[in-house]
């Protein structure tokens, strides 16, 4: 079941956004050699906490962290662990969700380590655009959740990509997961018809090789099946009669 929501739910919606969007650029800030995705951890919590809000993530079907942070061909999910420290050449994906006044917010974003490769900017960058592409989509008249995984996918296979299939984005608001599934791949013209008042994490995850991903045996931590590089870029989007709206830019 799809809930829309009214403007004022949507400016509830603004509040959770602007503090997980404030937490993500905080953390990604913070982004050097040296630093523990503990650390990156600790000053998203803080951030989020300090704004009278709760980190969504955090015990989030057991979830430990207050974020996910996952480092080169860790897709999503990845545990904060002060064990985990970021090398220079690292891209570190944080995914960041705060939920007050009744909702949620959810982005993340892909940051480089000091210096880093030609190839792994050009995925970071492509999976930035494809984000882009997807909001477009759904924005169009009589948009259809096809439309956005389609505009997504093609995109990101004419980068040389593979978007991630295994995992989606999602509808958001006084859940953090709810109906309906936001693919990032998909067929024009087909699927649920998108209408103003809903509420989407848009979310793609590119992997630079092929789709595949599995789970580590810590449960949480999703990597690419090759070992190739992995990039990922979301907001949480209302669609209104005056056009898409990033909830969670900051
Ligand atoms: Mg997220
Ligand atoms: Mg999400």
């Amino acid at each position: 079941m799809i809930f829309v929501k009214n403007s004022e739910q949507i400016r509830l919606m603004k509040i959770a956004g602007r503090i997980t969007g404030e937490a993500l650029a905080r953390a990604g800030e913070m982004v050097r050699e040296g630093v523990t995705t503990k650390q990156l951890d600790d000053c998203i919590r803080r951030h989020i906490e300090a704004a009278g809000a709760r980190p969504s993530f955090l015990g989030y079907g057991g979830f430990p962290g207050s974020a996910c942070i996952s480092i080169n061909d860790e897709v999503i999910h990845g545990i904060p662990s002060a064990k985990r420290v970021l090398q220079e050449g690292d891209i570190v994906k944080i995914d960041v969700g705060a939920f007050i006044g009744g909702y949620h917010g959810d982005s993340a974003n892909t940051f480089p380590v000091g210096r880093v490769s030609d190839e792994a900017l050009r995925l970071i960058e492509a999976t930035k655009r494809s984000f882009e592409l997807g909001v477009e989509a759904a924005s169009q008249p009589g948009a259809r959740l096809g439309d956005v995984g389609a505009a997504i996918d093609g995109y990101v296979t004419k980068m040389g990509y593979s978007t991630v299939k295994k995992f989606v984005g999602h509808g958001i608001g006084q859940d953090l997961h709810e109906d309906p599934n936001v693919p990032n791949f998909g067929t024009a013209g087909r699927g649920v018809r998108l209408c103003n008042g809903m509420t989407i994490a848009i979310e793609p995850m590119v992997n630079a090789g092929g789709a595949g991903v599995y789970v580590l045996p810590d449960g949480w931590t999703v990597k690419t099946t090759d070992g190739s590089l992995s990039a990922h870029y979301e907001h949480t989007v209302a669609l209104t009669a005056d056009g898409p709206i990033l909830l969670t830019k900051v």
